[in-house]
């Protein structure tokens, strides 16, 4: 079968937001390819979940070398998928991609190296069946690899014309700030930083996210419902199909179990707002000055839905933001 996409996909219910100080908007939700698109996942739902996400008005998919299992194999599957389906799209599509966790074997498969990072954009182009991504990131800092050598090939990478725009993930806010500033002194700003951030997890506000608005960077923040402990997915357990009980999952039962009564405190305050915990959870981040797009996971059409629809109800009130606060240290 093949796709046609939703003519009214662009009708206005996906806000687009400008990342940073940049010429470029992200929509206010993107779709992240770290799990349920590699060869252990269901490809025909894979393939359905992209069609669904761009007819939401999602333009942005995001991947990294690693990301499957096996290693890859999210960037092989869908890189086909793009061919098929979206290559009337690509200019309508911002794709992005990043190395530096291991990858290959041997003295540069991972890390901030030069070698790394240009070796793995070239892989990682081959496997997704494009000429360029639109932003390519240095995955983690490498506290061993100069910081000059590692946004020197971020800085080739555009050169190159393999990559558009580039971008920092899990950087500190010193680390962060100093990457900024040697890109610029080589004529490249720093599109976007990607770092960790849920109601659970709020490191950035001790610094990042000035730094970012300072220097008029954008912010995408991955795991925004804590991989799914800020939805109704653990309410009364862990189900057999979650994340938290595949093998190769990433969230572990003891970390759900952990949060037990801080979801269930925080979903009926969710409730009282006429929300799911989702939904409550992506407004909360959205509503962030900082934040362009929440970056979210989903391994079923039906979650990707749901979680858009977050976007009817964007506001809190003080009494609400704090109750908030008391039930995350639940
Ligand atoms: P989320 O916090 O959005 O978690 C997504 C998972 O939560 C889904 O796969 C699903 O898990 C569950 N879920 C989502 N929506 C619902 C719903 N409505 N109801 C019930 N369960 C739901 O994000 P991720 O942790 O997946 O991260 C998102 C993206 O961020 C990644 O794909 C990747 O692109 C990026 N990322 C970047 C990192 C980096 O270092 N730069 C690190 C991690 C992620 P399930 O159904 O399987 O239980």
């Amino acid at each position: 079968t093949s796709y046609t996409p939703d003519p009214l996909r662009y009708d206005g219910r996906m806000p687009y937001r400008r990342c940073g100080q940049s010429g470029l908007k992200l929509p206010a939700l993107s779709l992240g390819f770290w799990h349920n698109f590699g060869d252990v996942d269901d490809q025909s739902e894979a393939r359905a979940i992209m069609h669904r996400a761009f007819d939401l008005g999602i333009t942005h998919f995001d991947f990294a070398n690693n990301y499957g299992p096996p290693p890859g194999s999210a960037e092989r599957n869908c890189g086909q998928i793009l061919t098929r389906d979206f290559t009337k799209y690509r200019d309508e599509l911002i794709i992005s991609s990043k190395a530096g966790y291991l990858m290959w074997d041997g003295p540069y498969g991972e890390w901030g190296s030069r070698k790394n990072l240009l070796a793995s954009l070239d892989q990682s182009l081959d496997r997704l069946q494009l000429d360029y991504v639109d932003i390519f990131y240095s995955h983690r800092p490498d506290p061993e690899t100069p910081l000059e050598e590692t946004m020197g090939a971020l800085a080739t990478a555009i050169q190159q014309g393999k990559a558009l725009y580039v971008g920092i993930s899990n950087y500190p806010a010193e680390m962060a700030a100093k990457a900024i500033d040697i890109l610029a002194e080589m004529g490249v700003r720093c599109l976007i930083h990607q770092p960790r951030y849920n109601l659970f997890d709020r490191w950035i506000e001790g610094g990042l996210t000035d730094v970012l608005t300072e220097k008029g960077v954008g912010c995408i923040p991955f795991s925004p419902l804590a991989q799914g402990m800020l939805t109704s997915r653990y309410l009364d357990g862990i189900p057999k199909d979650s994340r938290a009980a595949k093998e190769h999952g990433f969230l572990q039962q003891d970390m759900v179990e952990e949060k037990i009564d801080a979801i269930q405190a925080l979903n009926r305050i969710a409730q009282q707002r006429g929300q799911s915990l989702a939904h409550m959870a992506l407004a909360w981040i959205l509503n962030h000055p900082a934040v362009t797009s929440a970056l979210i996971g989903a391994s079923s059409v039906k979650q990707l839905e749901e979680n858009v629809r977050c976007l009817e109800q964007l506001n809190f009130s003080d009494e609400e933001l704090k109750a908030i606060d008391a039930a995350c240290i639940l």
